[in-house]
């Protein structure tokens, strides 16, 4: 345990259980002494997510669907009558349909590309909209990607597509709110079992692929995803904005399968 968070307030969206990535970024928060509120999609998560936040000495434990624009709004408007400031924000959310994280991106239909945008990509923007009114004394806003974004990876499709435009809209959200004193940084994870992940095709292979075949020889986990995000929302990070961190065992640096990997 640090002292790194003492005295800071910030809301942590997407936690679904604790295999979560959001549960390692909240653990590792709460370890360095922040005050968290954690916002979850649907009642049938209220009671993982209730539990969970108690765990970390939070009883705030709001509903938020991001694809609601008045869902988003009681949220933060239940946050600023709490808090009134807060100085950071978790997001990590994303959503495609299933059906469409397996055979060929070009297949993508209209109404999943949409919906994949508007849930992981256009929240993170419609939250910093109402963030930034809550950090009067500047902050810092964490949302998460995936390599996808920058190469073609199997069955990611649509969600590499919006990962990419999500990528982009961290680098116009730190410059808009730079002046704010505000910075907007991105952590691009390796591959961790989730309940998300597990609707990617093939998930399983990946994993075993990035172990075999990154710089660390190992895959990450949300404990390492929570160390590094401490580093982007605390001080320590104070001087990084528009950054996307890689935590993914440097499985980003490889060009090509290394001599000693074995074939899976
Ligand atoms: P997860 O399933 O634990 O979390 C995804 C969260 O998104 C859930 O809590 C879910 O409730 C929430 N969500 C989905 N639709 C929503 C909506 N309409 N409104 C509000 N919340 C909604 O999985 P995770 O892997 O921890 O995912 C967190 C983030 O990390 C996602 O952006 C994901 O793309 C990203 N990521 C995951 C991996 C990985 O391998 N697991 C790698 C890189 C990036």
């Amino acid at each position: 345990s640090n002292e790194l968070m003492a005295g800071k307030r910030g809301l942590i969206m997407g936690l679904a259980n604790d295999k979560s990535i959001a549960w390692g970024i909240a653990k590792a928060l709460a370890d360095a002494g922040a005050e968290l509120a954690f916002s979850y999609q649907g009642e049938a998560l209220k009671k993982r997510v209730g539990p969970l936040a108690a765990q970390l000495g939070s009883d705030i434990v709001l509903p938020c669907d991001v694809s609601d624009t008045a869902s988003i709004d009681t949220l933060f408007s239940d946050l600023e009558t709490r808090w009134g400031k807060m100085d950071f924000i978790v997001h990590a959310i994303g959503f495609s349909d299933k059906s469409e994280l397996r055979g060929r991106y070009v297949d993508t239909s209209r109404d999943n590309f949409m919906m994949t945008m508007d849930i992981s990509v256009y929240s993170f923007t419609a939250v910093a909209q109402r963030a930034e009114k809550m950090m009067t004394e500047g902050g810092s806003m964490l949302t998460l990607t995936y390599y996808g974004a920058e190469q073609v990876m199997p069955h990611y499709n649509v969600m590499g597509v919006a990962k990419a435009a999500l990528e982009a809209s961290v680098k116009y959200l730190a410059e808009d709110l730079g002046k704010d004193g505000i910075r907007v940084n991105a952590i691009s994870a390796g591959p961790i079992k989730t309940l998300a992940a597990s609707g990617i095709g093939d998930f399983r292979y990946i994993l075993k692929w990035n172990e075999l075949n990154s710089p660390l020889r190992r895959n990450v986990t949300i404990d390492d995803v929570g160390k590094s995000a401490l580093y982007l929302l605390s001080d320590l990070g104070s001087g990084v904005t528009g950054e996307n961190l890689h935590v993914d065992a440097g499985y980003h640096v490889v060009g090509m399968k290394a001599v000693d990997a074995p074939d899976i």
